[in-house]
């Protein structure tokens, strides 16, 4: 396995994009856990600074609203302070400083912002957004229904108007010198991607949800509850150990962590991986 290439150093700043609340299943694969206790949970992006403009992964959810009651989920919320708009500013800039977001997949947590970011080309692959448009959900799901966590509306917005600055890729790319999109098909969604980071922490794995707790997904191999096949899965948690020294899932508050210590803990997988 390679490192992202070594040629740049970037920053990764989490931002804090909402809240949701969930269960502590989707942790586990098929919910095998005696633990279904409701967890709250950020709704991360992940804005890159250090190269020639600034970069964002991912854009949040459209609306709290839509999540509670077109994929039938829990209390979601979106603060003041977390519109895309609140976040970037923390950090000087503004929706239209940002020219290239990275989509790790489209689920209605990810890709709702995209319309708020008016000059930004919108980098997603070309699998993720056909699985988008016709998901597979059976109709009368309890939760998450027949849109399967797809937001039909960032669908239709992406397909038009976005479409001009919609960019699919296929496969692994490297959109900036040390930033490396991967292609997991078929784990968390049928076309999730990571976005490999490197910084002077060492390579940083932006991994969207294919994992959502480190140590128990990547560290002990354990995947998380919510894939489409259990070997992608497996494959999936191994490559990113291999290739992350810290990794960032968009719902682990651990991210968000202030002692280094207990965030270094949580996100430097330990690879039991030969
Ligand atoms: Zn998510």
């Amino acid at each position: 396995m390679t490192k992202a290439s070594k040629t740049k150093e970037y920053q990764v700043h989490p931002l804090i994009l909402g809240e949701a609340q969930v269960g502590s299943v989707l942790d586990i694969f098929w919910s095998l856990t005696k633990n279904v206790a409701p967890v709250k949970v950020p709704v991360l992006a992940f804005l890159i600074e250090g190269g020639s403009e600034p970069i964002l992964v991912d854009t949040g959810m459209r609306s709290a609203d839509r999540a509670m009651n077109i994929h039938k989920l829990g209390p979601h919320s979106i603060g003041e302070d977390n519109t895309l708009a609140a976040q970037l500013a923390r950090f000087g800039y503004k929706p239209e400083d940002i020219k290239t977001v990275l989509i790790t997949h489209l689920h209605y947590d990810h890709a709702g912002g995209c319309e708020d970011l008016p000059n930004a080309r919108i980098i997603v692959q070309r699998s993720e957004l056909a699985a988008a448009a016709a998901p597979v959900g059976p109709r009368g799901l309890e939760i998450g229904n027949r849109e399967l966590f797809y937001d039909r509306e960032d669908i239709a917005a992406l397909v038009n108007p976005l479409w001009e600055r919609v960019e699919l890729i296929e496969g692994d790319v490297t959109p900036f010198p040390g930033i490396d999109c991967i292609l997991y098909p078929d784990t968390h969604t049928p076309g999730s991607q990571c976005i490999y980071v490197n910084t002077p922490d060492g390579v940083v794995g932006i991994v969207g949800d294919i994992v959502r707790k480190v140590q128990l997904n990547v560290g002990q191999g354990i995947p998380p509850g919510l894939y489409y096949d259990l070997e992608q899965m497996l494959r999936a948690m191994r490559d990113i150990g291999q290739r992350s020294d810290l990794v960032f899932p968009t719902h682990d508050p651990m991210v968000l962590e202030e002692d280094p210590e207990k965030r270094l803990a949580a996100l430097r997988p330990e690879k039991p991986w030969p």
